[in-house]
């Protein structure tokens, strides 16, 4: 719906270091990827990588890919493959060439493993990975070599083959990188560069019992790929050394430079596949796209627009320091974007019925969809006998400062007339359940004569108002870091109030929406029809998804 692309780039640290390398002629052209793991549905994390990534690529006219990697068979999925594509689509941006896998690259990762054993850099280990980890020391204390590091060449060549083989059980031997078991570094300390894993794989099937470890293969990806700028988040800071060790040791021409940025943390929810995929598998949420979700596809669904999205990413921008964003900094973007592309219609979520006592039939005026944007087109706004307004734009007794309707009190009715409250009717328990009301029949686009009416709200007629199903969000979790506490379960903090279902009524204009159309419903927020249950002509399930800024307050002079 939305089609304007962000505005011009922040700089940050990443661009500065750009800029220099085409400047000292480094580089003509720059090439990033975007890496992700088929493993969940990609996040608002994600989102900010991408944007990165593929914003980088357009604004230097260089090329960004999208690469899976897919060296963890188990916990991958062709679902979160399509999923992904969908997602980075969505967001506005389209990879270069094909989709990319690390398994493209698992003959070619193979033969360099081999080209390490080769140099003496690499060797068959059979200690179990409990031995291992033993062996590897700590932050403190230094490594040993493992018993089985000083195998000959030959003897590793043939091992190697074998595992490939599968002569050998799951876990029974690894191949890891020969550098330094006392390195400050543990990462350097004979990182297990392949083992052994009989998992059927979402491409290549059964072909390999073999795969090679995330570090090994990212880098070597890397330069297959010619990247420029390898650019991941800062847990892979102490991973760099690595990164460049292989790629010394190995006969490729391409060397590219990692860098690292802080994660993205958006406060009161969490932004990791694993724990996402807890709340899913507990159905806690509906979906990998319920719209409480922090997940691309559940902020789509719940009416977040790309172009929204976007412009949050710009917003936060991009460095090495911590990146705890608040809801406010997303929510703003979204409204921006929504403000002038989504037509404003009239919903009541809490009805409270009225009965106009001195009006007959039924009377129709024209109201644009938008004040300021006229294009949008305009709809009829119907009156008649029975009407439904706001529960809560109704007080027996005004507090002070009460601009909306109280017993004996004026409002204007929004686009039609000024009404006066006669009467309200209770029920036994003394709610107030009907309201008998009467208009001044000269006040159709004009101001009553000798009095000021300053209050205004909305309403729908009874007879030309249709049902709706309308889905009301607050936060997924209670607190701003729900995962904080490493002691404590994230899901303890799950808010028992995220979602409110509540039968509303909508004005008839909206009877035919398709699914994904935003609106603003006047004084209530912004509003999508939802993706999945909302039917044309049909049930009409409208997510909102956000509140108004006060922006009433400015407008509620108009007629
Ligand atoms: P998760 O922990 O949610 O699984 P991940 O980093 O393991 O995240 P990948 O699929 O490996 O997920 O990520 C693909 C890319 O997205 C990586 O380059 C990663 O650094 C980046 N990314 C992931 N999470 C965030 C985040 N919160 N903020 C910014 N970038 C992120
Ligand atoms: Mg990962």
């Amino acid at each position: 719906m939305s089609s304007t692309r962000t505005p011009a780039p922040v700089s940050n640290f990443i661009r500065a270091i750009i800029d220099a390398d085409l400047a000292r002629g480094l580089h003509n052209r720059i090439v990033t990827r975007f890496p992700p793991e088929p493993n969940g549905y990609l996040h608002v994390g994600h989102a900010k990588s991408i944007c990165l990534n593929f914003g980088l690529a357009e604004d230097y006219q260089g090329q960004c890919n999208l690469r899976f990697d897919d060296t963890n068979p188990e916990k991958e999925s062709d679902e979160y493959a399509q999923s992904i594509q969908e997602d980075v689509r969505w967001l506005g941006f389209q990879w270069s060439g094909d989709v990319h896998w690390a398994s493209d690259y698992f003959d070619a990762l193979y033969d360099f493993a081999v080209e390490l054993i080769n140099k003496g850099l690499a060797y068959v280990d059979d200690l179990s990975a409990e031995e291992m980890r033993e062996y590897r020391g700590t932050l403190t204390q230094a490594g040993r070599n493992s018993p089985y590091r000083d195998r000959t060449v030959a003897e590793n060549l043939d091992l190697f083959a074998r595992m490939k083989a599968g002569e050998y059980a799951d876990g029974a031997k690894v191949l890891r990188a020969k550098i330094d078991m006392a390195s400050s570094n543990i990462n350097m300390r004979d990182p297990a560069i392949y083992r052994i894993r009989r998992a059927h794989h979402i491409r290549t099937g059964d072909a390999w019992c073999i795969y090679p470890m995330y570090d090994y293969t990212h880098c070597i990806s890397d330069a297959l790929e010619g990247i420029t700028h390898s650019i991941c988040t800062l847990e892979f800071e102490d991973h760099r050394p690595l990164y460049d060790w292989v790629l010394d040791n190995l006969s490729i021409a391409c060397h590219p430079r990692q860098y690292e940025f802080s994660r993205l943390e958006l406060h009161y929810t969490i932004t990791s596949k694993r724990k996402l995929l807890q709340l899913v598998n507990n159905q806690q949420v509906s979906g990998w796209d319920d719209p409480r979700m922090p997940t691309i596809s559940g902020m789509r669904r719940r009416g977040y627009t790309a172009a929204g999205i976007r412009e949050f990413s710009r917003r936060i921008g991009v460095s090495k320091s911590g990146n705890s964003v608040d809801m406010a900094v997303m929510e703003g973007a979204i409204r921006e974007d929504l403000e002038a592309i989504a037509p404003r219609v009239v919903a009541v979520i809490h009805p409270l019925r009225v009965t106009i006592t001195n009006f007959e039939g039924a009377a129709e005026r024209e109201a644009d969809f938008h004040p300021q944007h006229p294009e949008l087109g305009s709809r009829v706004v119907s009156f008649g006998r029975e009407l439904v307004i706001e529960a809560d734009d109704f007080a027996e007794v005004a507090p002070p400062g009460w601009k909306r309707l109280s017993l004996g009190g004026e409002v204007r009715l929004r686009h039609s007339y000024v009404m006066r409250c006669d009467e309200a009717v209770k029920d036994e328990a003394g709610r107030v359940v009907e309201l008998r009301c009467s208009i001044d029949h000269a006040t159709l686009g004009k101001n009553p004569e000798g009095r000021k009416v300053r209050g205004v709200i909305h309403f729908l007629s009874c007879e030309h108002a249709l049902p709706a199903e309308i889905r009301l969000y607050d936060r997924l979790f209670t607190v701003p870091a729900p995962d904080a506490d490493k002691e404590v379960d994230f899901c303890t903090y799950l808010n028992p109030r995220s979602l409110t279902v509540v039968p509303g009524w909508v004005e008839s204009s909206v009877k035919d929406a398709a699914p994904e159309t935003r609106y603003q419903f006047e004084r209530l927020g912004y509003f999508c029809s939802d993706r999945r249950d909302h039917q044309p002509g049909g049930k009409l399930v409208f997510n909102r998804t956000v509140t108004l800024k006060d922006s009433w307050t400015k407008e509620a002079g108009s007629l």
